[in-house]
């Protein structure tokens, strides 16, 4: 099995999600300790099967396992898709329970975006955060490593953010400053400003001394709403 990230599980669930919505309903049963267990899904087997890999427990794992092996009996194919349903059914109740925790740091640079500016950045401690093009997924670098591009080396790339989600990969001291920038996005960007004397939103010195004592630009800030 290759290694799998937070990442490809929140990828493999939100595709499997986006199919059974499309998908015919076939009502299954299973037996559970003893009790007949009656449920929907809207799976294919190739997708209940794929899911396994990503549903909590040894009886997923076995038959994910074994799904791979031998291949599923019916019975157990209609386990497969009773823990893959479970799966989806869990992972949708959480997200609609738990509001889009970096919802403020993407609404930073939709002001931002909104006022006309291109090159969008915040630089945190440590790091350098910037949205894709449609304001989807926020991007994480370093400021002090480096990685090889096609174009030579270029900031290295830790992970990413998105509404609900932090990247697992991201290390926990820059998961810190993220989850700070996003509960209060002037406090990290004044903390930026006031370690290296540079504006965190458009990276030149700060000079005049209001900007200095403010510890941000006055008009980079008006114009990332912060
Ligand atoms: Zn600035």
């Amino acid at each position: 099995m290759q290694t799998a990230t937070a990442t490809d599980r929140a990828a493999a669930i939100a595709r499997a999600a986006r199919l059974a919505a499309l998908g015919d309903p076939r009502v299954m049963t299973v037996t559970a300790r003893g009790e007949l267990v009656t449920f929907t899904s809207r799976l294919t087997d190739d997708a209940a099967q794929d899911l396994l890999q990503w549903c909590p427990g040894r009886f997923a794992a076995s038959l994910w396992q074994q799904s791979h092996d031998r291949g599923l009996s019916p019975a157990q194919m209609a386990w497969a898709h009773k823990l893959a349903t479970d799966l989806l059914q869990a992972e949708s109740a959480e997200d609609a329970n738990s509001e889009p925790q970096f919802n403020r740091l993407f609404s930073v640079f939709q002001a931002a975006k909104s006022r006309g500016l291109k090159r969008l950045t915040l630089r945190l401690s440590g790091v350098n955060v910037k949205p894709n093009r449609d304001l989807t997924t926020l991007w994480v670098t370093s400021q002090t490593e480096t990685e090889e591009g096609n174009y030579g080396p270029q900031p290295k790339y830790l992970g990413k953010i998105t509404p609900n989600r932090l990247d697992s990969r991201l290390a926990d001291e820059v998961k810190a400053v993220l989850l700070e920038a996003a509960s209060d996005p002037l406090t990290a960007a004044v903390r930026y400003g006031k370690e290296t004397g540079s504006c965190s939103c458009c990276g030149r010195d700060l000079t005049n001394p209001q900007s200095i004592e403010l510890g941000i630009g006055p008009i980079c800030r008006e114009k990332y709403g912060l």
